[in-house]
């Protein structure tokens, strides 16, 4: 049987009057590459929930579609999408609808994604952390079967937390992986349903390539580190949909820190079409404890990681990756922090396709709040808040329409998208720190107020 959205919004009407049915139905391809999850909630609904109406009316909308601030607008959700945008008096409110009214003076603009994050076994604690922050999306780059039941909670509502894709198990992790390995390993985790294949470590040539062919046969992307053994033309050249950290491209091709090459080595990238997380807050947390507890002790005692919940302090508290580092290496790591600088701008310059990401749920990376440090390093680095903001918001659904659900419209305000969106106070064009206190959060049709919001930092911040 074959349901369009129509379909399928219509049936969510039906079962709405019938009580607080579940319906789960997606377009049969979805359905087939994903034997595991649920709908997506991007082309067709997934809980009674997103039956409710719910209107922004007067509010000004940063659409992140290259249009500028479309001011004095109403916007319609209905079934957990965008389904109307116009001017007052030309949309109207329909009847029943819960209406937040935003004075003319607020702003709706899309949900954010981090794309680099990493959900420990205690993460369903946290989660709630990344909506309080206004991040709609996430990316868990170090899956788990956990991780495909956790997905389908979250869809299914059963989970309060944002939109998560998931890649598997880390491929190439400390061991020779055989290019026959490689191939199952994909065909392994295209089965079970992961999003991406997730490369951590080196692999030869053979076995690298393999990889990504078979993933581009098995429609699965393929994101994560460079084989740091192998050199950046060799990454370009085979297919791997990103890189999850801007440092790859040191390791690849800028071992001497040569700044000359960069815009040369930005157009090879852009021409490619490879995405680059920068992760570039990460590069500094992860400097600032390099070799050294004074660093990571400094980050825990911050406001910021009061968020958490004690039991994660705790396991950040523990030495890590790299407090443990050789501290004499520290001067090399702080060059190659300046260096991203320089880096980020080429890449910017050259079009180079970018996302927001921040290893958040690693120590000291704090799960909602480390995307807002992200979002303002990007800015300071040369990026400019447009270029920031898009990175988070629309460039995550065009990475996942692209390579994951070809059905999926999220990280714009516009017709027919998944409605994660943020009410803000300010104009984020102007200034970006009202975007870490949001009005309201939407979180796919559904409307959390500030209360809400609080409610939630303080449950996830308690002493558990
Ligand atoms: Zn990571």
């Amino acid at each position: 049987m074959k349901l369009t959205t129509k379909d399928t919004v219509g049936l969510l009407l039906v079962v709405g009057t019938l009580g607080a049915l579940l319906v789960h139905i997606g377009p049969d391809g979805h359905a087939a590459k994903h034997p595991l999850a649920l709908t997506d909630g991007g082309g067709s609904a997934t809980t009674a929930i997103e039956n409710k109406t719910v209107a922004f009316v007067n509010v000004n909308v940063l659409p992140m579609n290259g249009e500028g601030i479309l001011a004095n607008q109403v916007v319609v959700v209905e079934g957990g999408l965008v389904r109307r945008i116009g001017p007052v008096g030309e949309v109207s409110v329909p009847i029943g609808a819960l209406q937040i009214n935003g004075n003319g003076t607020q702003f709706v603009m899309p949900g954010l994604t981090d794309a680099h994050v990493h959900l420990a076994d205690d993460a369903r604690d946290w989660l709630p952390l990344f909506v309080a922050n206004g991040v709609t999306t996430v990316f868990n780059l170090r899956g788990e079967p956990d991780h495909l039941r956790l997905r389908d909670q979250i869809r299914s509502r059963e989970v309060l937390g944002p939109m998560m894709y998931t890649s598997g198990p880390f491929t190439s992790a400390g061991e020779t992986v055989t290019p026959d390995q490689a191939a199952r390993e994909v065909q392994r985790q295209a089965a079970d349903g992961y999003d991406f294949v997730k490369i951590h470590g080196d692999l030869s040539e053979e076995a690298y390539r393999r990889l990504v062919q078979v993933a581009q046969e098995e429609e699965i992307a393929v994101v994560g580190h460079a084989p740091r053994n192998l050199p950046l033309s060799e990454v370009l050249e085979s297919g791997q949909a990103g890189l999850t950290h801007a440092e790859e491209l040191i390791y690849t091709r800028f071992s001497t820190l040569d700044e000359s090459d960069l815009d040369r080595a930005a157009s090879e990238i852009a021409a490619a079409g490879t995405w680059i997380t920068p992760t570039l807050s990460t590069f500094a947390n992860n400097e600032a404890q390099w070799g050294t507890r004074t660093g990571l002790e400094a980050r825990l005692g911050s406001e910021a990681a009061l968020a958490v919940p004690r039991s994660l302090r705790e396991r950040w508290a523990e030495p890590n990756f790299y407090t443990t580092k050789d501290s004499t290496e520290r001067p090399q790591i702080s060059a190659m922090l300046d260096f991203h600088r320089p880096m980020l701008r080429s890449l910017g310059r050259a079009g180079v396709p970018m996302l927001t990401g921040t290893d958040a749920g690693l120590p000291v990376m704090v799960p909602g709040s480390s995307l807002h440090d992200e979002l303002d390093a990007l800015v300071d680095a040369g990026l400019g808040r447009y270029g920031a903001l898009q990175a988070a918001t629309r460039n995550a659904g065009l990475f996942v329409r692209r390579f994951v659900h070809e059905d999926v419209s999220f990280g714009t305000v516009t017709l027919g998208a998944r409605a994660d969106l943020l009410l803000l106070d300010q104009n984020p064009l102007l200034d970006l720190s009202g975007l870490r206190q949001p009005r309201g959060v939407m979180l796919r049709g559904e409307w959390f107020d500030r209360a809400a919001l609080d409610a939630m930092l303080d449950k996830a911040g308690d002493s558990r």
